[in-house]
């Protein structure tokens, strides 16, 4: 069994696309949240989501704040304009969608959130010391987090309860063991300095965990982002990865 695991997705339907395309045959999609948000297709990502196979999708903080469930003063005045944007432009079936999302799923082994266990629509887990606290917050043995676009990978030593942290490159498995929090990276707006869009294979019976990475046409959608008014800001950073 193959799952592909995306997060991220704000609103680039390129690189949703791409991504897709290149996971024909997985049997099952799990989204970790943030359909929307910077970028210029919010429709076309909540609607090509929704007809994913086996999916499981979560809600983002991005998603939570379209749907006025968390406050835009949370943002930061670029994220709020295309917050704002967003939600004038939004379906309202699309929406509705958005507000169906749920902010935690698990199973026997995974746990699913968008940020953190402990703090499912807001905290980075970003260093050791958060991911340390985070693993009292669930009790499957991984956890599976998006929320920092980052491609990391925080592994707790059982005897010393020291944790690890490791960004994934393309192409890099990992065997799964002990307890970990997992972050597939961003589909369509990674900041780890590569702009290539961002997923992982999970194989839950083998247990591994394999990044991957694939280019999309960047420039169109930097042009829609311009011809949306958007911040010119989040055309440029999708270039350069950040
Ligand atoms: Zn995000």
């Amino acid at each position: 069994m193959r799952i592909l695991v995306i997060s991220d997705i704000h609103a680039n339907f390129t690189a949703l696309e791409a991504v897709i395309a290149a996971n024909a045959t997985v049997d099952a999609v799990w989204c970790l949240g943030d359909l929307v948000g910077y970028g210029p297709d919010p429709n076309e990502c909540i609607e090509r989501i929704q007809m994913l196979p086996n999916l499981t999708c979560l809600l983002g903080n991005h998603d939570a704040a379209v749907t006025d469930a968390l406050d835009l003063e949370k943002f930061n005045h670029d994220a709020s304009v295309s917050i704002r944007w967003t939600k004038s432009v939004l379906k309202q079936e699309n929406l509705e969608y958005l507000r169906s999302l749920p902010e935690r799923r698990s199973s026997s082994i995974f746990t699913l959130v968008h940020a953190s266990p402990r703090s499912p629509i807001w905290e980075y887990v970003l260093d050791p010391y958060t991911a340390l606290l985070n693993f009292a917050y669930f009790e499957t043995p991984f956890a599976l987090v998006g929320h920092t676009h980052l491609p990391l990978v925080f592994s707790e030593d059982d005897s010393t309860k020291q944790v690890k942290r490791v960004l994934v490159k393309s192409g890099e498995q990992v065997q799964l063991s002990g307890r970990q929090i997992l972050n597939p990276g961003s589909v369509g707006q990674p900041r780890d300095h590569n702009p290539q869009a961002s997923f992982a294979i999970l194989d839950p019976e083998n247990l591994t965990w394999r990044i991957r990475r694939i280019e999309y046409d960047i420039p169109s959608v930097q042009s829609r982002i311009i011809a949306a008014g958007l911040p010119e800001k989040h055309a440029h950073r999708l270039a350069e990865g950040w």
